[in-house]
């Protein structure tokens, strides 16, 4: 049995094994797992045992931002190879449901997510999952980057539901790992300039060190008043609202120009105030994002092409038997971590840690199946 990082109930993680289905259909991949970022979602069951609906009832392996190295594919599995570096999408729907069909596989209500109770997460040593769920990385994106694509996916969508034009003037609320993803996103997808508001100082010293990404300090300056003074009073093209606090989600109507967007990616634990005369009034659009659907091509598209740098975002990398100091140190929510990483031991990956791809890895975990007496499966590389 694998040993993983399991949530056995609220407040309590252990390293240990645990037995998890791993069988491989013909259209899935088996990949050893390279780096797994450490996300507030997961660092929220872990501190309150739920996420809305969502309850931990039984030991769960946690983590759903990951990259790996493909050991295995599956008989009809045609655009992958062992060896291949790659990340994986977390949420696989139904493709035969019509929220599938439709393109918004995001909100298939029969969605399974790593990590969201009762699906098993990734922090494990190798992950069976489907290839169209697999997308392979380019030599120039590091297994780090290729685990910040979840994350920076978020940011990918709500850019998209923005519909931003070139030359936009974008304005985030909320400077956390998400606030961050989604003003890069943002900038990347044509904003001129992106404005990030927050009260917290350090978050938005990481976050204004990109050029084209300006910042506000609402503890000293309400970001209203510091976005009339930079658009002549006009007010943002795109609003994202990525804090989730109801004071931001009440002053949204004044953050953005007539006519402009609102998107809300920040998720409120309960429901908040809404100002929908103020809406009603400069006639906004209002998008909403729910985690992402058909953005990771994109996503790892700009990063490979150098158009968005997220290495400054990972502050801490950590060994995989460390794993429980790791989610104790995302617990504490310091002001000056953004994403912290685990990496899993070199034993499982048969090679140094983000070198250019190898069938090492694939090797090794042939050789350790054929030791337990499996059949060695059909050598595609
Ligand atoms: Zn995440």
């Amino acid at each position: 049995m694998p040993l993983s990082l399991v949530l056995e109930r609220k407040g309590k993680l252990s390293l240990r094994e645990i037995d998890l289905d791993q069988d491989l259909s013909p259209t899935d991949v088996r990949i050893a797992v390279h780096t797994v970022g450490v996300c507030g979602s997961d660092v929220h069951y872990y501190t309150h045992g739920k996420i809305g609906p969502f309850v931990v009832t039984e030991p769960m392996v946690l983590g759903h931002e990951a990259s790996g190295t493909v050991v295995e594919v599956g008989s009809q599995v045609g655009h992958l190879k062992i060896g291949d570096r790659v990340c994986m999408e977390p949420g696989i729907p139904d493709p035969a449901s019509r929220a599938a069909k439709l393109g918004i596989y995001n909100v298939d209500p029969a969605v399974r997510f790593w990590a969201t109770p009762p699906v098993h997460g990734c922090l494990t040593p190798h992950v069976v999952h489907p290839a169209a769920f697999t997308y392979r990385l380019p030599d120039n994106v590091s297994f780090a980057e290729g685990a910040m694509v979840e994350p920076f996916a978020i940011g990918m969508q709500a850019a998209l539901r923005a519909r931003i034009q070139p030359g936009d003037t974008g304005l985030v609320l909320g400077a956390g790992p998400i606030g961050m993803m989604t003003a890069l996103a943002a900038l990347a997808g044509g904003c001129a300039r992106v404005f990030v508001a927050d009260p917290a100082q350090p978050k938005l010293d990481i976050i204004g060190a990109y050029p084209g990404i300006e910042t506000i300090n609402i503890r000293d300056t309400p970001a209203a008043g510091a976005i009339a003074r930079a658009t002549d009073g006009w007010g943002a093209d795109v609003v994202l609202e990525c804090s989730g606090a109801a004071p931001a989600i009440l002053e949204l109507p004044r953050l953005a120009r007539p006519g402009g967007a609102i998107v809300l990616v920040g998720m409120p634990v309960d429901p908040v105030p809404v100002d929908i005369v103020g809406l009603q009034a400069r006639e906004l659009r209002v998008e909403t994002v729910f985690r992402y659907a058909n953005v990771y091509d994109r996503a790892i598209s700009l990063i490979a092409a150098g158009k968005v740098d997220l290495k400054p975002l990972i502050s801490l990398t950590v060994p995989f038997a460390d794993s429980v100091t790791a989610f104790d140190r995302a617990a504490e929510g310091r002001e000056t971590d953004v994403k912290i990483q685990i990496e899993m031991p070199s034993e499982t990956l048969g090679r140094a840690p983000d070198t250019n791809p190898t069938a090492q890895a694939a090797e090794k975990y042939k050789a350790s199946r054929r030791s337990q007496g499996h059949r060695a499966f059909a050598d595609r590389s």
